[in-house]
């Protein structure tokens, strides 16, 4: 049998008829993508929905330059070099070798910081971010350690959220880095972990998207029914 070009189905009138329909159904936010299919958005009547709304209440907290704010970042500085004295570190930052990390990077150097950059390997390293690493670490003088995970049994997890149509199957990932910076930090006695991300962004979607809170019930019920086996 010859399988059909891609493009005919466009041709198709039911296919048509049914993408239309569905199209119809949808109310669409009149300033960001978003739609009536995720649950709980709500619209006001110029038809932004609630998401954006909470993220330009946040926005305009987090992006303003008062000097309240340097006032605060200057204490913390402070604080952090204070407790980092006769140590090799003051302070851990991840550092993955994409833009928000590398400017946490940058940053921690320019406010007289001694960070040690965390690297954490999962197996899909691209050439290009590893070169970045390797630049940045040089250019910045900041030591790194990188920690290599077992190929075969990440491999695995990310199979089973795959499997499982988790809808963000980085969190093994994002688990494995922060777990990793909290280790680090209690064996080299650090007492600080600074993180960048990208708010302007990241910070809009739904939490529902994250599904944090469902992975963590589910993790919580394999634990408990575990304990009860064992
Ligand atoms: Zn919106």
């Amino acid at each position: 049998m010859n399988a059909r070009p891609w493009h005919d189905f466009l041709l198709m009138p039911e296919l048509n008829k049914h993408v239309e329909l569905h199209m119809e159904e949808k109310k669409i936010c009149s300033r960001c993508i978003m739609d009536s299919s995720i649950p709980d958005i709500v619209f006001d009547e110029n038809g932004m929905c609630n998401y954006c709304k909470e993220y330009e209440k946040k926005a305009a907290l987090l992006f303003s330059d008062s000097n309240q704010r340097r006032e605060k970042r200057n204490e913390l500085l402070a604080r952090i070099k204070e407790e980092g004295k006769n140590k090799e570190y003051d302070c851990i930052i991840g550092l993955s070798g994409g833009v928000d990390s590398t400017y946490v990077a940058y940053l921690t150097k320019k406010f007289g910081l001694r960070p040690l950059a965390i690297h954490l390997d999962n197996g899909w390293n691209s050439e290009l971010s590893v070169a970045n690493i390797k630049q940045i670490v040089k250019l910045l003088d900041i030591d790194l350690y990188t920690h290599v995970m077992d190929w075969e049994e990440f491999k695995d997890l990310q199979l089973s959220f795959l499997k499982s149509s988790v809808t963000n199957i980085e969190i093994p990932t994002d688990h494995a880095i922060s777990a990793l910076l909290f280790k680090r930090a209690a064996e080299e006695n650090i007492r600080h972990i600074i993180s960048g991300n990208n708010f302007a962004t990241e910070a809009i979607q739904p939490s529902i998207w994250g599904e944090y809170n469902k992975i963590y019930d589910l993790l919580r019920g394999y634990i408990s029914n575990s304990a009860q086996k064992n």
